[in-house]
C-alpha cells in the first residue's frame, strides 16, 4: 500500500481539541461541564453582518473572487488597522486567507525552506509548532517563564536572532498567557530587531482589539518605520467580532510577501466566499460597539478570574492584560492527590479537575510551558463564578 508524506509523520491534531473533545464526551453523557477550555468568543456578531450575508446571498453572482482578496474588503481592512497605528498601507500590501491560522501556514510556507530556522517564545500557540514540524523548519523556542511574566526580553531576543533565523514569530497579546508588551516593551524590541536584518518578523495580533488597563496595542513598525520592510502584521475577524467560524483572516506586510500569499491561496482555496466577504466587510465597517463592550466585560472576568487564582497559596499567574486567557503556574499541586488520584503533572491535574468537577482546563504543556494551565474565561457569565469555586475548591480538598 502506498505511504502518506513523510510531512504527515510530523502533523498532530491540535491538543487544545483533544481537551474539548473530552469534555463535549462528558457533557454529552449527563454531566454538568464548564469549560474553560476552547478559546472562542462566545458572542455573535451585530445583525448588520447577517443583513450583509443575506444581501450577497440574494445576489449571489456564484463565481470564483480575488485570490488575494475582494477590494472591498482590502479597504475595509486597511482603514480597520489605521485605527490601531498601521497606516500606509496600500492593497498591494494586504492578503487574506481562510481564517489567521491558515494566512499564518500561508506565510510561513512561503518564508520557510526546509531546515530554515523558525524562532519564537514559549509559551506558545500551539499551532506554531505544528505548522513549523509539518515544512520541517528548525524550530528554535525561546523560553518565557512566569518568573519573567511570560514575556521575551531585549537580551533574549537579541542572542536569538544572532542566530540568524530565518522567521521570528511574536504573539502579542498572547495566547496562552493574556501578556501585552507595553510601549516601552515593544519599542526595545524594536531596536534590537533593527540590528538583525537577516530575519522576517511576523506579528501575529489576531487580539489587537482586547487589550485592557489602557496599555494599548503597540506594534515594532511604530517605533521603527524601517522594519516595514520585514514586518507581517497578522490580523483575523474571528476573536475581535466573535466570527471564528466564518473563517476570515489577513496579513500586511511586505509585497512580496502578500504576493506570495496571494499565489498560495490561488493554488488552494482560490477565494474567500463572496457571502463571507460581505459578511466581513460589514464587520469592519459597521458599529464596533459589540467588539468594545465585549472587551469591557472580559475585562471585568479577567478580573474575577485573577481574584480567585490570587487566592490559592502557591498558584502563581502573571496578570493577563489581554485576550482572554489566564495562565496560571499550578505546579505548587504537583506531587499531591486529589480524591486518592496522584497529580504528578499537568495532564493529570487537568483530568483530575475534569472528572471530580467537571471544569475543563488546558494542560500548559500544550503550549511548551507543563508547570501551567490555560484558563480560557469566555464562558457564559453565570457560569463564571461557578467554575471558579469548583476550581478553587479541587486546590483545597487536595492532600
Ligand atoms: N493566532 C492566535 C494567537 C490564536 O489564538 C488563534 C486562534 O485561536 C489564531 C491565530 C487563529 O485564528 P483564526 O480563527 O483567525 O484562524
Amino acid at each position: 500500500m502506498p505511504q502518506l508524506a513523510r510531512r504527515m509523520g510530523r502533523a498532530k491534531p491540535s491538543a487544545i481539541m483533544l481537551v474539548a473533545e473530552k469534555a463535549k464526551q462528558l457533557k454529552a453523557e449527563g454531566r454538568d461541564i464548564i469549560s474553560f477550555s476552547i478559546g472562542v468568543p462566545n458572542f455573535l456578531p451585530g445583525e448588520h453582518v447577517y443583513a450583509a450575508a443575506r444581501e450577497a446571498l440574494a445576489k449571489d453572482s456564484g463565481q470564483y473572487g480575488s485570490n488575494r482578496g475582494a477590494d472591498a474588503l482590502l479597504d475595509a481592512f486597511l482603514k480597520h488597522i489605521e485605527q490601531v497605528g498601521m497606516t500606509g498601507y496600500t492593497r498591494a500590501n494586504i492578503a487574506t486567507g481562510i481564517g489567521a491560522k491558515h494566512v499564518i501556514y500561508n506565510v510561513c510556507e512561503a518564508l520557510l525552506d526546509e531546515g530554515d530556522g523558525f524562532a519564537f517564545p514559549t509559551p506558545y500557540w500551539t499551532s506554531y509548532v505544528d505548522i513549523g514540524e509539518i515544512l520541517n523548519a528548525d524550530i528554535q523556542l525561546l523560553p518565557c517563564p512566569p518568573e519573567q511574566n511570560y514575556k521575551l526580553t531585549p537580551a533574549q531576543l537579541d542572542a536569538a536572532l544572532a542566530k540568524k533565523p530565518k522567521v521570528f514569530l511574536f504573539n502579542n497579546p498572547s495566547n496562552p498567557t493574556g501578556m501585552v508588551y507595553t510601549r516601552e516593551e515593544i519599542a526595545a524590541l524594536a531596536d534590537v530587531i533593527v540590528k538583525h536584518p537577516d530575519t522576517w518578523i511576523l506579528t501575529d495580533d489576531i487580539y489587537n482589539r482586547m487589550v485592557f488597563d489602557g496599555v494599548g496595542y503597540h506594534n515594532f513598525v511604530h517605533f521603527r518605520p524601517e522594519l516595514r520592510d520585514r514586518v507581517i502584521f497578522l490580523d483575523s475577524l474571528s476573536k475581535t467580532y466573535g466570527m471564528p467560524g466564518w473563517r476570515v483572516g489577513f496579513m500586511a506586510g511586505p509585497e512580496s510577501v502578500a504576493k506570495a500569499v496571494t499565489t498560495m491561496n490561488s493554488n488552494h482555496i482560490t477565494n474567500i466566499p463572496e457571502i463571507v466577504t460581505a459578511a466581513a466587510v460589514a464587520a469592519l465597517n459597521g458599529p464596533q460597539d459589540i467588539p468594545t463592550q465585549k472587551n469591557a466585560e472580559f475585562q471585568a472576568k479577567r478580573d474575577q478570574v485573577m481574584a480567585m487564582l490570587n487566592s490559592i497559596p502557591g498558584v502563581v499567574c502573571p496578570r493577563p492584560q489581554g485576550a482572554f486567557y489566564a495562565f496560571p503556574d499550578i505546579s505548587v499541586a504537583f506531587g499531591k492527590s486529589h480524591d486518592g488520584k496522584k497529580i504528578e503533572n499537568d495532564v493529570d491535574f487537568c483530568n483530575a479537575l475534569l472528572e471530580a468537577k467537571g471544569v475543563a482546563c488546558v494542560p500548559g504543556s500544550a503550549f511548551g510551558e507543563p508547570r501551567a494551565l490555560r484558563i480560557s474565561y469566555t464562558c457564559p457569565t453565570p457560569q463564571l463564578a461557578p467554575g471558579l469555586q469548583r476550581f478553587q475548591e479541587f486546590f483545597a480538598e487536595l492532600k
